[in-house]
């Protein structure tokens, strides 16, 4: 069943920001030779451009969102001790009350999370060769997972990899790849099964309770941790809501309650949904012996394990966070932001991943720009086009995020050529994604001038943070 995204409306009208606005930040436009020469300087390479020649800022929805009054109120409780401060307890009962997880470790943020936890789960996992099966692991779980000693498979469901035919669960697992997977490297190897919802890499798509109910008792079976990646827990419990008939009109956190009854553990980046500017979480359910031997690897990693990285304030103003993120009101106007702004371009016939995501458009440069190649990064030189035409920063996922493979030197085959719009949480209205929408259709209208790209500087790893470039 496809159910067509909403665009944010209610009847004829448009649904506006649920909030108002209390503090507001000057944001500069520039002109176009202003942008080319910090394009120039920057070596055609948005990541290695200063925020302040930015007008719109759509690189990441990782802590750039904006906390409310009650966050910025939180900040001033904040108990700073460095042990048992009172904000790790009011951190740990708001973790308990939405998830059900009893046993909490605050970390700096999600990489955090995945640092500590990984290696135990690896030292505990009795094949030889261990392995994490996932729906799609992010990039920092699997350089985690690749640091531990394992190595990450991805089981994604087929149909996420055809951005034009719609289908509601594009993040979830293959279910019969799952199993013939655990077949063939043993279930000794599976050091823990990772879902992560929603699935960022191909376009913040959701995961179904049903998917991820199947996932968990596979993995059961076979007595396979099972982490839940929560960093847009809440993003995916709507699309629940509003898609899987079963849980039509069940609260948000009766449905995120379910979510986690399906796993033993979970990592978050607290920057996505728990709109905090920084922060993590690595809780547990009711594996105390994990919980602890996660304890003791993050005393000298991340900090004593009633702060992890984080100040007091900061758990504070998670602890609201995670209400916040959850409010139905806030999550309809949120996906149906980005809803919109898909809406706006697949109306002037822009390709994107379709349905739109939680948090992001997905723009598919391979059909946008057929004529680059893969290894002239289509996604790549969109974005710096988009920069360009109207000061939007943008990020390329594609070949160039994926690079070369370690062992041969040669260019990894990338399944997407995309382009990311991520939508910060809280910061830009209605009004700013119809300028992006105008900006990338005026992009997409000379899309067969635009020229691929090649490197002048080309790192050794993680090249697309510290590339320089060129148009060819
Ligand atoms: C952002 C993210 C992470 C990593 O979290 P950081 O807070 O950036 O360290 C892990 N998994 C997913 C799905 C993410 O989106």
């Amino acid at each position: 069943m496809n159910t067509p995204i909403k665009p944010p409306t209610k009847g004829a009208r448009r649904i506006p920001e649920p909030f108002r606005i209390k503090m507001v930040e000057a944001i500069r436009q520039t002109d176009e030779s202003e942008r080319h020469v910090a394009l120039e300087a920057a070596g055609w390479n948005p990541f290695l451009l200063r925020s302040a020649d930015v007008y719109i800022d759509l690189m990441t929805d990782s802590g750039t969102g904006a906390m409310s009054d009650s966050q910025w109120g939180a900040l001033m409780r904040g108990d700073e001790a460095y042990a048992g401060s009172r904000s790790f307890f009011r951190l740990a009962e708001a973790v308990e009350q939405i998830f059900g997880y009893p046993h909490i470790i605050p970390t700096h943020q999600g990489r955090g999370a995945e640092q500590i936890l990984f290696p135990e789960l690896v030292a505990r996992c009795a094949g030889k060769q261990p392995v994490f099966l996932s729906n799609y692991h992010f990039d920092t779980t699997k350089a985690h997972v690749e640091i531990a000693g394992a190595q990450a498979i991805n089981v994604l469901t087929p149909e996420a990899l055809d951005t034009t035919t719609p289908y509601d669960w594009k993040g979830n697992f293959d279910l019969v790849a799952l199993e013939a997977t655990i077949a063939r490297v043993g279930a000794a190897n599976v050091a823990a099964v990772i879902a992560t919802i929603t699935c960022n890499s191909v376009g913040g798509q959701p995961v179904s309770l049903a998917n991820l109910r199947a996932t968990a008792e596979i993995a059961r079976k076979h007595r396979i941790p099972v982490v839940i990646d929560a960093a847009r827990f809440a993003e995916n419990a709507w699309f629940i809501q509003q898609r899987e008939p079963a849980w039509a009109g069940v609260p948000i956190a009766a449905i995120v309650r379910e979510m986690f009854e399906c796993a033993d553990v979970f990592t978050m980046s607290a920057k996505k949904d728990a709109l905090v500017n920084i922060g993590g979480l690595c809780c547990f359910k009711d594996n105390v012996d994990l919980f602890r031997a996660v304890q003791v690897r993050c005393v000298p990693q991340e900090g004593f394990v009633t702060y992890g990285g984080l100040a007091g304030r900061d758990m504070e103003a998670l602890a609201t966070g995670l209400h916040e993120g959850m409010d139905a009101v806030w999550l309809e106007y949120r996906i149906g932001q980005v809803a919109y702004l898909g809406e706006r371009l697949r109306a002037g016939g822009v390709p994107i991943q379709y349905p739109t995501g939680g948090h992001a458009v997905f723009v598919d440069a391979r059909k946008l720009v057929p004529h680059i190649p893969p290894e002239q990064f289509p996604g790549h030189a969109l974005a710096c086009e988009m920069y360009l035409e109207g000061g939007i920063r943008a990020v390329e996922i594609g070949s160039l995020m994926l690079g070369r493979n370690p062992a041969t030197g040669a260019q990894e085959s990338s399944e997407f050529e995309l382009m990311r719009l991520t939508i910060p949480r809280r910061v830009y209205t209605n009004d700013h994604m119809d300028y992006i929408a105008d900006t990338l259709l005026a992009v997409s209208a000379r899309a067969a001038e635009i020229r691929g790209m090649e490197f002048t500087y080309e790192p050794p790893v993680l090249r697309h943070f510290m590339a320089r470039m060129k148009r060819r």
